[in-house]
This record gives structure tokens, sequence and C-alpha cells, in this order.
């Protein structure tokens, strides 16, 4: 049994070595000469203290509930840079007072009815990967509160293979749910960068989005059908194609953050894998030709799965290319039909816009050895390492986080440039330098969805205060660009004061009453998504 580091990304067994910590630390001197990186060692669980449970397990919940410590500490805090900080440095006071596994609708009920007698909060949990702060209750606003993790539900329990759909307990992370459905000759594809944690359940309350740069973006695009338990009753939409019969209750339920009531299954559309793949990445001098590159693809009709726009310092820090140029990785895939038409009129439109083949086209078939190489292979190691960097980097004193929006093309170049002057200011202003880089993760015939990164010296014991001065910059000036505060990685609370700004006031309004249809009593995820006292 592996077991998931308590305070930072993954599996402890992953966490950096020392090597890599050393490795890093060479790596981050060379940036950061006057701040260089100041290396602690990891926290031993056995060195945390956590709070006295203020709710001990009632006798009707004992078969699956649990007060232990790894349980309590683990589920205390999701995975954004101030939960790892948290995390790191031992503060567990936010601790749920145990931690409910469910097998069963019934249980969750008898958990739910339970909370709403004892007016006890329940925080619905799938990976804990969020970075918005939504699986954290402090003290203040719930005195008591428990968390139900999904995991234990994380079956494939029906598939349906004339209409290539699946029924899927929420639970189920990304390669457990792959497993089951890869016995069967199906795939679902929808791969967050947290995919080895994340869940089912939890994709859909935070409309998370894919690896499909392209078409299908969001998992909102998969799901069939809900169900989901609520304090008040279960709600369970109708499996169709589609339908034209009034506001959708699945686009209720996704995105609800946990709010309303426990997704607990979801019929999902599934594919057959892909058998014919494409890949190619290519090079831009300037990084406004490459953009021009991105609109003409998300605009083509080829929709290609894989669009991603690395720019200069991203290609950089990813060691995916050295030269300072702006990469582009290509890719499509088919179960059905060769590629490489898409393929060549897809570079016919980046040489259009000065666009430089790098590496490719190359065309694979099912049983082929998928390349490792070039830019899109060391992109792939890097892309699924980072998260494991980040936690190395909280154990450097380093300020290393991400944020993503979505905006309308001709909107794009005035964000660009007031993200990047908010952003270098604050870090200028509060760490005396810093690093920022820019991707594109999903590309539309009508925006891009443009995700940040930025690196930064922390001075000891003002990180978090640090790391907050920048991430109000960004989220001011997204907001102020007219962009959106997250395209994928949800509301929670600490998003929350900019997408009240984001929202229209009325849609508010409408959320806390069906907020408190579902939820009478206010247990579910008090001030996730709405603010409790609204
Ligand atoms: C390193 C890293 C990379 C990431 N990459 C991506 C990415 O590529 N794309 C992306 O979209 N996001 C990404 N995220 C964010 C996060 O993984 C997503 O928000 C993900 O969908 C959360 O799933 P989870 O199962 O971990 O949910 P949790 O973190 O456990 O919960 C998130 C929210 O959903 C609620 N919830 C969870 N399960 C249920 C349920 N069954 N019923 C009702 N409510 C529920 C919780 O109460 C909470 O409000 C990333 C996060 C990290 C740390």
């Amino acid at each position: 049994m592996r077991t998931r580091s308590f305070w930072g990304w993954g599996w402890q067994d992953e966490l950096p070595s020392q090597d890599e910590r050393d490795q890093l630390t060479g790596l981050l001197s060379g940036f950061f000469a006057d701040h260089p990186p100041r290396p602690a060692a990891y926290p031993s669980l056995d060195d945390i203290v956590l709070p006295e449970p203020a709710v001990a397990i009632p006798e009707v919940l004992a078969a699956f509930c649990s007060a232990d410590k790894l349980d309590r500490a683990g589920h205390t805090y999701g995975k954004n840079y101030r939960d790892l900080v948290r995390g790191f440095s031992g503060d567990f006071s936010p601790a749920p007072d145990f931690v409910a596994y469910p097998e069963n609708e019934e249980q969750i009920q008898a958990l739910l009815a339970w909370a709403v007698a004892e007016g006890v909060t329940v925080v619905p949990y799938g990976g804990g990967t969020t970075v918005v702060e939504a699986v954290e209750c402090s003290r203040e606003e719930a005195p008591r509160h428990v968390t139900l993790d999904l995991g234990r539900m994380d079956r494939v329990l029906e598939v349906d293979q004339e209409c290539l759909a699946a029924r899927i307990q929420a639970g189920a992370r990304g390669p457990v749910l792959q497993e089951q459905l890869a016995e069967h000759g199906l795939t679902f594809r929808h791969y967050p960068q947290s995919v080895e944690f994340s869940t089912l359940g939890g994709w859909i309350a935070t409309r998370a989005g894919g690896h499909y740069a392209t078409l299908y973006t969001h998992v909102d695009d998969f799901v069939e059908s809900i169900r989901m338990v609520t304090p008040e009753g279960v709600m369970e939409s109708r499996r169709l194609p589609g339908s034209g019969a009034g506001p959708s209750p699945d686009r209720m339920m996704i995105g609800s953050e946990g709010i309303f009531g426990v997704i607990t299954e979801a019929w999902i559309r599934v594919q057959k894998p892909p058998v014919y793949r494409a890949n190619a990445s290519v090079k831009f001098g300037q990084f406004d030709d490459a953009v021009a590159a991105c609109r003409a693809l998300a605009q083509s009709g080829l929709y290609p799965t894989n669009c991603r726009l690395l720019d200069a310092t991203e290609a950089l820090i990813n060691e995916v290319s050295g030269d300072f140029t702006h990469v582009l990785l290509l890719a499509f895939e088919s179960s059905d039909h060769s590629l490489k038409p898409w393929m060549d009129r897809a570079l016919e439109i980046c040489a259009e816009r000065k666009g430089r083949v790098a590496t490719g086209p190359t065309f694979k078939e099912a049983g082929e050895r998928s390349s490792s190489e070039g830019e899109g292979g060391q992109w792939r190691d890097a892309f699924f390492r980072a998260p494991y960097r980040q936690s190395a980097m909280v154990s450097l004193g380093m300020i290393a986080d991400t944020f993503e929006t979505a905006i309308t093309w001709e909107r794009f170049p005035a964000l660009h440039a007031a993200v990047q002057e908010a952003v270098m200011g604050a870090m200028r202003e509060h760490c005396g330098s810093g690093l920022l880089s820019c991707r594109f993760t999903h590309v539309y015939p009508d925006g891009p969805a443009p995700y940040y990164t930025f690196i930064a010296p922390g001075q000891e014991g003002k990180l978090l205060e640090q790391w907050y001065a920048i991430k109000k910059a960004a989220g001011d000036a997204l907001i102020r660009e007219g962009a959106t505060i997250t395209h994928h990685h949800a509301v929670g609370k600490l998003h929350r004061p900019w997408y009240e700004a984001q929202r229209p006031q009325l849609f508010g309004d409408v959320l806390k009453v069906i907020k408190g249809r579902l939820d009478p009593a206010g247990i579910l995820n008090p001030n996730v998504l709405i603010r409790r006292d609204d």
C-alpha cells in the first residue's frame, strides 16, 4: 500500500529526493542569485499536533468513519500553494473531527441525516486536489466538521457499448476509472494534470478541464446524467443525448462544488481508444505570431487534440527548449481515421504565421509506442512532475504557483500585458524579483485559455503574505480586463471575491435560493462558491 503525502503533492515515496532538491536549488540559485533557496527538511507526521476532535464518531456511523491521525491530517487541506505551506510548517488547526468513507448511498444518507440533526458541517471530498481551498473549514466557520471521502465508491457499474457510455461511481480516481473502462475496450480520455488523484465526482463538481485543447475541453461535455444525494433527497437527471427541456439539471449540478449535495454517480460519454496519433512541435520567434497561429487553428475546424502554446519562459523552465523561442505542441488523435491531412493542414497554418517545424510530424498507429522524444515528450514528463516540484519548492522557501483564465481573442493582448505588469510588479515589490511564464491550455474559436506560472523567492515568516499579494494582483487584473477568474480551477473559497465580481448579482441570489432548498440546514461546504451570510 502506497501512502499519500499528508502535506505535499502525491505519493510520499515520490516527493523529490535530496538529489533532486539539490538540482532544483542550483537551478533556482541561477535565476535568483540575490535570494537563493533556503532548503529545510520535509515534515514528519510524528511532529504534527492535531486539535482534539470537537465531535466523536457516533455509534451509528462507526463502521465507515475514522479519526486516525493520518486520515485527519491528510484531509485538512487541498493542494494549493497556501495549503502546501501550512502543511509543511505543521499548521493543521482546521483538521476535520473525523473522516467518513461511505461505501454506498445509504451510508451517505445516514451521515447527512446525523449531521443535520447535530448541526455538524460536512465537506464532500474526492481526491482533495482542489487548488481553491474548497475542502477545508476553519474552526470559526464550522466548530465541528467532518470530511466525506468518496474514495470507496470507485466502480464502473454499467457499460453501454451501443451508445458508448458508462455509469461510474463518483469516487473513482483517474487511473482506477481508466483501468475498469479498459476491460471493456473503452476509455474516457479526460486527463487533468491532477488525474492520478482527482476523481470523477470532483471533476464534475468543479467543471474540470481535461487534456483536449479544443472541442471537448471541460468535463461538462462528457456528462450524460448525474445522481446526487442532497440533505433533502436524491436528485437524478435523465440519460439523454441532448434535451431542450428547460434549464438543464445537469448544468446545475456540474460546478456546484459540493454545496448542493454529494454526487454519487454519473453516466459519462466514453470512447474507443485512439488508434491513430499524430504529433509535431512548431517554434515561433514572435509570441504574437504563435498566438495568431493558435487562433487560426482554433477557427479552422481541424480540432487538434493538443494545441498547447508555451511561451519562451515556460519552454525554458520546463526544459522543453532553451533557444528563447515559443513552442506550439500539436497533436491529433482518432480511433477511426488516419490523420495526415489534418496535421498537414495544421502545419501549413503555422507556416503561414512564420512557425518552423521543430519535431515531427510523427504518425503512429495503435501498438506503436507513442514518441517520448522531442519537445512533446519533454513537456509530458515535466507536466506530470511539476506538482512534485512545487512541493519541493515550498521546502526550499520559494513561492511557486499558477493561475488560469480565458478571454476572447481581441482582448487577449491587453489582458496579457496587464497580467504581466500587475504580477511582475507585485513580485518586484514583495519579493525583489520573480519569473512569470504563460501557456495556452485550451483554445476556442473565440478565445484562448491562458495559464500562468509565477516563481519568486520567499522571505522566512512572510511567504503567505507575499504569495497572496501576487495572487491578488493577478486576480484583480483578470477581473479588471474582463477575463474569468478561472477557466477550470473552480471557485472554492479562494476565488470567491473575484467570482462575486464576475457573476451577475441576480445569479448569485438564485444560487443562494437553490442552496436553501437542497441544504436548508446549511451543513454542506459553508462559504465555498457562495458566502454563508449572503
Ligand atoms: C497539481 C494540480 C494539477 C491540477 N490540474 C488540473 C487540470 O488540469 N484541470 C482541472 O480542471 N483542474 C486541475 N486541478 C484542480 C483539481 O484537480 C480539480 O479541481 C479536480 O477536479 C478536483 O477533483 P478532486 O476529486 O480532487 O476534488 P476535491 O479536491 O476533493 O474537491 C473539489 C471540490 O469538489 C467537491 N466535491 C468533490 N467530490 C464531490 C462529490 N462527489 N460530490 C459533490 N462535491 C464533490 C468538494 O467539496 C470541493 O468543493 C489541479 C490541481 C492540482 C493540485
